[in-house]
């Protein structure tokens, strides 16, 4: 995955919250089309976000049952074993994309594989996304990656090892897959993409200044830019980003490239939830899915349980080190953040 940037760490203390919670009203904003990617990739890192400033929202639980249903899928993801095409694509990839499509159609919804060969890698990608209409044509994203770090090949041996991801890629999956039937039941404002995105992991095994990494993400990108200009394409407002969302030690933590909006309202949300231990204690950036769509003026928010987490691209990022409890506060953190979302931009002009 992803190191992290400029080291930032902020402790924010639990004293911050003396205060209350403060009732802000907001307008909505009014977006301006997709703008043209900056010629350097180097999102702008902000401040965190003053924890006694949030918003007062009302908690949406999801189904009771939500963290098994996701874990379920988790299950049947880390048992296809490596799921990459670094190298040559693993049997893994072929089959959790199938996994992923039979899941989405069995919910009901048209399934979308965007297949591709970087031209510089020689390496095979495929992106698949559906769409779960709302009354408003633009859309909110919620995406994950699919891809697993290549484990094998490397000329250094402690880096050659079985690894099943099932935190670092497999949760992120699972969870889209196991709000999906939910999203369809819901009376959404906006209309809602899911998005299962390639070749996030850089091929080099150090991060390398995204050169490597990020290819599903850079080429939806680029394709919606193409497709708006053309006119075909309704815009993105707002992006979430899930990434390591269930290890049974939660902490997703304060990710300062993500759009302080979008922060106020997950940290919100996570407050309403009765969750707020499992957030933002720690601060700082990360480069991820989300950096492509910031890069042309999409607000995102990347939900990622990186800073000090002790399983990241390790042999040790099993189930057995996730749990259902994670994914259920995370189901209700973003089923909380959704109406917001909606409110926030979706609010005055639909
Ligand atoms: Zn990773």
């Amino acid at each position: 995955m992803k190191r992290p940037a400029a080291a930032v760490l902020v402790l924010l203390l639990a004293a911050c919250f003396g205060a209350g919670l403060a009732q802000r009203s907001r307008s909505a904003s009014s977006m301006p089309p997709t703008q043209a990617p900056q010629a350097a990739s180097q999102p702008k890192m902000h401040s965190a976000i003053d924890q006694a400033d949030l918003l007062e929202l009302a908690a949406v639980r999801a189904p009771a049952d939500f963290g098994e249903q996701a874990m379920a899928h988790m299950k049947a993801i880390t048992n296809f074993g490596p799921r990459h095409t670094a190298t040559m694509p693993t049997p893994g990839w072929t089959q959790q994309l199938d996994y992923i499509c039979d899941q989405l159609e069995k919910s009901g919804l048209v399934v979308e594989r965007d297949t591709w060969t970087d031209r510089k890698e020689l390496l095979t990608f495929t992106n698949v996304r559906a769409v779960v209409k709302g009354k408003h044509k633009d859309r909110i994203v919620l995406a994950c990656h699919h891809d697993t770090k290549c484990t094998q090949g490397h000329a250094d041996p402690s880096r050659n090892f079985h690894f099943v991801g099932a935190n670092d890629g497999g949760s992120g999956v699972a969870f889209l897959l196991a709000i999906a039937p939910v999203l369809l039941q819901r009376q959404n404002e906006a209309t809602i993409e899911l998005l299962f995105l390639d070749g996030e992991e850089s091929l080099d095994w150090n991060w390398n200044n995204a050169t490597r990494a990020l290819f599903g993400s850079k080429r939806f990108v680029q394709r919606q830019r193409d497709a708006e200009l053309l006119g075909k394409a309704e815009r993105i407002r707002a992006l979430v980003l899930l990434d390591m969302v269930a290890r049974s030690d939660l902490h997703i933590q304060e990710e300062l490239y993500s759009t302080t909006e979008l922060r106020r309202i997950l940290y919100s949300s996570a407050i309403a939830t009765g969750h707020r231990d499992r957030f933002f204690r720690m601060a700082e950036s990360a480069s991820d899915d989300h950096v492509p769509f910031l890069d042309v003026g999409i607000p995102a928010v990347d939900l990622i349980d990186l800073k000090d987490n002790p399983h990241w691209h390790k042999a040790t990022d099993t189930l057995e080190n996730c749990s259902a409890a994670s994914l259920q506060i995370v189901g209700d953190v973003v089923l909380t953040m959704l109406p917001a979302i909606e409110a926030q931009y979706f609010g005055e002009d639909r």
